[in-house]
């Protein structure tokens, strides 16, 4: 890991206290986006492990993870799958469902957005609890299509949502821990 690449990345995130509620700082990603060289060295350093791996297609979660999504999809070579929040797709789709802090939600993607053969890299602008990959992960399964890793911006470490992922079978990297 390169430090200095690290904190530059740090300092144009936002770290917001007690948002949404108290006890949780809210890391805000539109400040690094917004920033030209923080945007583009993010989709470099996601994009870099999976230059030579064969990837198919590029999975990212609604909404924050499209912002990082559809520019690694490009820069891999590869199509884009968007992975949503119930309702919201047009066509047939399948759903898990998944726990929240208070209650459940509920992840969808199209019915043919994958399937057996396909590679798939999954993205998001953050790994917290892990809840919220392990669904996409089972989603994917569900059609028999393999995610082969994940990737994040950031990783809250202590939240354990990156051993969730790797207990569940599939890699984890990401390029900022706090
Ligand atoms: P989880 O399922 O617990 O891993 O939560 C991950 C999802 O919630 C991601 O889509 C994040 O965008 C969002 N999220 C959770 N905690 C935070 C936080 N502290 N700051 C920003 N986004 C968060």
């Amino acid at each position: 890991e390169n430090s200095q690449l690290s904190s530059y990345l740090k300092s144009m995130i936002r770290s917001l206290p007690d948002h949404p509620i108290p006890g949780v700082t809210f890391r805000d990603i539109t400040t690094l986006m917004d920033d030209p060289t923080g945007f583009a060295r993010v989709i470099d350093g996601m994009a870099e492990p999976f230059l030579e791996q064969g990837i198919t297609k590029v999975a990212a979660i609604e909404a924050r993870g499209f912002m990082v999504g559809g520019a690694l999809a490009y820069r891999l070579g590869t199509g884009f799958v968007p992975v949503r929040k119930k309702g919201k797709l047009p066509y047939k789709t399948v759903s898990m469902s998944y726990e929240l802090e208070y209650g459940t939600d509920e992840l969808e993607i199209h019915v043919d957005a994958a399937q057996a053969g396909d590679r798939i890299l999954l993205v998001d602008d953050l790994i917290a609890t892990g809840g919220t990959a392990v669904a996409a992960i089972q989603l994917f399964r569900s059609v028999g299509a393999e995610i082969i890793a994940s990737s994040f911006i950031i990783d809250l470490v202590d939240l354990g949502g990156a051993e969730k992922v790797r207990a569940a079978g599939v890699d984890v990297y990401t390029l900022l821990q706090y």
